[in-house]
């Protein structure tokens, strides 16, 4: 299937839509301001629901957008969405259904990472919704100065001069919500220099001038008429070929000098589409080009035939072959697995830049990759090449991706990417230390000790660095990858991509694997996903995974049954709802309990109707006094007016002040 892009301009239908949630054998009502299992949604402090999983709304006809308009307007409240404006929305068509991305604008001009982005499945159903909307937006209408001086302000700010690489400066105005609360009219500037070194985004207040935000986005790796042709590379990488390790018998990289070992484990392969021009081959084809982007300067390594592509790894030449081949090789793997973009096929790469140093980097601006040439060449290394590439799939499934834990995700999932090839290859086998590295000639050698795949360590993140977080991440991915195989791990890990917006955590990454098993293979991996993500790595609650916000549009429905819903926001400070649900009309007492089983607060003793009905505790007791950082339990006691039974329901919460 095609991933297609359309925009259209939807009205906000006002349809009333409850949502009920199933958890376990308790039916759960809304009542139109919307009630949700706890387990399937995440709120943030000011209760605003931020990411909703496994939602199964009733399903539409229409479009994938307007289900997706239909499912936001009914759920306003919830998501903290009354005064937002929603823009112009982007819906990508990808195996699976739909991922519908609608971006916040205010007074007509975007708000800086902020939108919603709605994932439909076939039968168009929402199935998860994440949430980075910004409300309450108060900011000055004009700019007190132009683009280009924007731009001038950003260049002295960074003490640059005005020669660009790979893409000009440009600057254009946001809405921007700074770290300390404030909104600001401000530009986004971005710019890309050797000198100082990134892929710059600034963000300048459109008033004063003054730089409210300034970050690098290079994606680095730490230290890290046309026809077809063919040349020599390395199918992986010579140690992995060789099932030799570095340092024997001439599997060294001697300053980027040839040997016997490393000529003799080079593979011809075809090369799947070269470009004649000016009287020689060169390495330009339909998914990725070669460029000159960055120091050193490179002749663009051109063939007399195009078979001709045969280097020795101490030629220049070397690893551009195999830079191109690779980049190629997994442009084609996306479109063997029915995913597509416009974006990765045209990405250029440098197969010597980033100044030699023994890194590389993505630039998400400009949209090409650079080898760097320090140790090992990293465009030797397919694991470096592919997770460089993974990358550029991140910023092409997900185009707002940062913020939250992306930065530890994005390596997680680029090492992946590699890993997932590199293993597929069947060099190693468990038994070999191998087997769990990546970098398998760039690293884990005199330069730098490589990551690994096999982390023991679970969720959450902590203070460790993003690169080694991402190894739990990548560790996760890959033990799903050795039970489900190569291709439906990569498939999950490519449409979970899809749904993930700005800010998203690790969290809403997993949740994302379920969802994208359900909508592509009817959830028949969940137990094998809960297992790892959850009960070996802990990114989820392993008891989530029955649990569902099931969305029905009757608002007449009853439930079901009596129950008490757990506790949301869980934590919380200090208030909390307490949703709970009657079959019939009863009579209610909902009560709060401390440790020692005594009673400290009631907070509601009434006869109620049926229906869904949500109670609040504000963490005081009787008295009016705040109690203090606890577990605590809410207790209800039903008396149905038909009579019968009394029932009780408890649910454990946490106050954390
Ligand atoms: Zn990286």
């Amino acid at each position: 299937m095609d991933m297609t892009t359309t925009t259209n301009r939807i009205a906000h239908s006002a349809l009333v839509i409850a949502l009920v949630v199933a958890c376990g054998s308790i039916g759960l009502a809304g009542d139109g301001s919307t009630l949700y299992y706890t387990a399937s949604a995440k709120t943030d402090g000011r209760g605003v629901v931020r990411s909703l999983y496994n939602v199964r709304s009733l399903a539409k006809s229409g479009s994938a957008a307007s289900a997706a308009r239909s499912f936001l307007s009914a759920h306003t409240t919830a998501l903290g969405i009354g005064n937002v404006t929603l823009g112009t929305e982007q819906t990508v068509i990808a195996p699976g259904g739909a991922h519908v991305r609608i971006a916040q604008v205010h007074r007509g001009i975007p708000v800086y990472g902020a939108g919603v982005s709605v994932a439909t499945n076939a039968a168009h159903q929402v199935t998860m919704v994440s949430n980075a909307t910004i409300a309450d937006i108060e900011v000055a209408t004009a700019p007190q100065f132009d683009a280009q001086r924007a731009v001038i302000l950003a260049r002295a700010a960074l003490h640059t001069g005005d020669r660009a690489i790979g893409s000009p400066d440009s600057a254009s105005l946001v809405v921007f919500r700074a770290a300390d609360g404030s909104d600001h009219l401000a530009y986004r500037v971005t710019i890309t220099r050797e000198e100082p070194a990134g892929d710059w985004e600034l963000i300048l207040d459109a008033e004063s001038g003054a730089i409210l935000q300034q970050q690098d986005m290079f994606v680095k790796y730490e230290e890290g008429q046309r026809v077809r042709g063919s040349g020599m590379v390395y199918v992986t990488d010579p140690l992995s070929s060789a099932r030799q390790a570095y340092g024997a018998n001439g599997f060294v990289d001697a300053g980027d000098t040839d040997s016997d070992s490393l000529n003799a484990y080079r593979t011809r392969v075809g090369l799947d589409s070269v470009t004649y021009t000016g009287g020689q081959f060169v390495l330009q084809g339909p998914y990725c080009t070669l460029a000159d982007i960055e120091m050193p300067i490179d002749s663009m390594f051109s063939a007399a035939t195009p078979d001709g592509f045969d280097f020795t790894r101490s030629q220049q030449g070397f690893e551009a072959v195999n830079a191109f081949y690779h980049i190629t090789a997994s442009y084609r793997r996306l479109l063997d697995l029915g995913f597509s973009s416009d974006r990765l096929a045209a990405i250029r790469v440098d197969p010597h830049g980033f100044q030699g140093q023994d890194n590389s980097h993505f630039s998400p601006t400009g949209n090409w990759v650079s080898f760097g040439t320090g140790g090992v060449d990293d465009a030797e290394d397919a694991d470096v090449i592919w997770h460089e590439y993974g990358h550029a799939i991140q910023y092409a499934f997900a185009p707002t991706w940062g913020g939250g834990e992306c930065a530890a995700l994005g390596e997680g999932y680029a090492d992946y990417w590699a890993a997932s090839f590199s293993r597929s290859a069947g060099a190693w086998t468990a038994a070999d230390a191998q087997f769990n590295w990546v970098y398998k000639w760039d690293g884990h050698n005199e330069f730098w000790g490589g990551r690994k795949l096999n982390d023991a360590r679970t969720y959450p993140f902590g203070t460790l660095s993003a690169h080694t977080a991402g190894q739990i991440w990548s560790s996760a991915l890959m033990s799903i990858w050795n039970d489900l195989g190569r291709d439906v791990t990569d498939r999950l890990v490519l449409k979970s991509l899809l749904y993930l917006g700005y800010g998203a955590t690790a969290v809403d990454a997993a949740h994302a694997m379920l969802q994208a098993d359900r909508d592509l293979y009817n959830g028949v991996h969940i137990a094998t996903l809960v297992h790892w993500l959850g009960s070996v790595k802990h990114f989820i609650d392993p008891s989530i995974a029955g649990g569902s916000a099931t969305d029905v549009e009757d608002d007449t429905v009853m439930p079901q049954s009596f129950g008490l819903a757990q506790n949301y926001p869980n934590p919380f400070n200090p208030t909390t709802a307490l949703p709970f649900t009657l079959a019939s009309a009863a009579r209610v007492r909902l009560a709060i309990y401390n440790v020692l089983g005594q009673e400290i607060a009631v907070v509601a003793d009434a006869d109620y109707a049926a229906g869904a009905h949500t109670a609040q505790w504000n963490a005081s007791n009787q008295a009016g006094t705040a109690v203090s950082s606890s577990m605590y339990i809410a207790r209800l006691t039903v008396v149905p007016a038909a009579g019968g039974e009394p029932m009780t329901f408890t649910r454990k919460m946490v106050l954390m002040r």
